[in-house]
Protein backbone atom coordinates (compact mmCIF):
# COMPACT_ATOMS: atom_id res chain seq x y z
CA UNK A 1 0.00 0.00 0.00
CA UNK A 2 1.21 3.52 -0.79
CA UNK A 3 -0.24 6.60 -0.71
CA UNK A 4 -0.64 8.39 -3.86
CA UNK A 5 0.20 11.72 -2.42
CA UNK A 6 3.66 10.98 -1.44
CA UNK A 7 4.11 10.02 -4.73
CA UNK A 8 2.64 12.74 -6.29
CA UNK A 9 4.41 14.88 -9.44
CA UNK A 10 2.98 17.14 -11.32
CA UNK A 11 3.42 16.42 -15.24
CA UNK A 12 3.59 19.36 -17.39
CA UNK A 13 2.50 17.49 -20.60
CA UNK A 14 -0.96 17.36 -19.03
CA UNK A 15 -0.81 19.61 -16.68
CA UNK A 16 -2.10 17.16 -13.59
CA UNK A 17 -0.90 15.97 -10.82
CA UNK A 18 -0.06 11.92 -11.58
CA UNK A 19 1.04 9.00 -9.02
CA UNK A 20 4.89 7.59 -9.88
CA UNK A 21 4.18 4.85 -8.07
CA UNK A 22 0.68 3.93 -9.89
CA UNK A 23 0.98 5.80 -13.16
CA UNK A 24 -2.54 7.34 -12.66
CA UNK A 25 -3.88 10.93 -12.91
CA UNK A 26 -4.46 12.19 -9.65
CA UNK A 27 -7.00 14.82 -11.21
CA UNK A 28 -9.70 13.77 -13.25
CA UNK A 29 -9.76 15.48 -17.28
CA UNK A 30 -12.00 18.28 -17.28
CA UNK A 31 -15.04 17.75 -19.55
CA UNK A 32 -13.37 20.85 -22.05
CA UNK A 33 -13.34 19.46 -25.64
CA UNK A 34 -10.58 22.53 -26.67
CA UNK A 35 -9.08 21.65 -23.48
CA UNK A 36 -5.45 21.77 -24.65
CA UNK A 37 -4.42 19.22 -21.65
CA UNK A 38 -7.40 16.72 -21.53
CA UNK A 39 -7.70 16.37 -24.88
CA UNK A 40 -5.59 13.79 -26.28
CA UNK A 41 -4.71 13.15 -22.26
CA UNK A 42 -3.58 8.78 -22.00
CA UNK A 43 -5.37 6.52 -19.53
CA UNK A 44 -1.90 6.55 -17.99
CA UNK A 45 0.67 9.08 -17.66
CA UNK A 46 3.79 7.06 -18.41
CA UNK A 47 4.32 4.48 -21.13
CA UNK A 48 4.22 0.82 -20.00
CA UNK A 49 8.43 0.37 -20.72
CA UNK A 50 9.15 4.73 -19.10
CA UNK A 51 6.47 3.62 -16.13
CA UNK A 52 8.79 0.29 -15.31
CA UNK A 53 12.45 2.46 -15.20
CA UNK A 54 10.35 4.76 -12.96
CA UNK A 55 9.87 2.26 -10.59
CA UNK A 56 12.68 0.46 -10.38
CA UNK A 57 14.37 4.17 -9.81
CA UNK A 58 11.51 4.54 -7.20
CA UNK A 59 13.79 1.14 -5.86
CA UNK A 60 16.15 2.26 -5.87
CA UNK A 61 15.35 5.62 -4.04
CA UNK A 62 13.30 4.42 -1.35
CA UNK A 63 16.05 5.22 1.44
CA UNK A 64 14.98 8.89 0.28
CA UNK A 65 12.61 10.57 3.11
CA UNK A 66 9.95 11.27 0.93
CA UNK A 67 9.22 15.22 1.29
CA UNK A 68 12.93 16.01 1.85
CA UNK A 69 15.17 17.81 -0.08
CA UNK A 70 16.65 14.73 -1.73
CA UNK A 71 13.28 13.31 -2.46
CA UNK A 72 12.50 16.17 -4.62
CA UNK A 73 15.47 16.69 -6.04
CA UNK A 74 14.74 12.93 -6.83
CA UNK A 75 11.27 13.81 -8.30
CA UNK A 76 13.22 16.52 -10.86
CA UNK A 77 14.76 13.57 -12.66
CA UNK A 78 11.37 12.73 -13.94
CA UNK A 79 10.73 15.72 -15.80
CA UNK A 80 11.90 15.92 -19.25
ZN1 LIG B 1 -0.46 5.80 -6.40
ZN1 LIG C 1 -8.70 20.34 -19.32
Amino acid sequence: MHNCRDYSVRNDDYDAEVCLYCNTFLEVACTDPTCYFCVGRPLRPYPQDIHKIILQQLAANTHLGVGTNAWLKFLTTFED
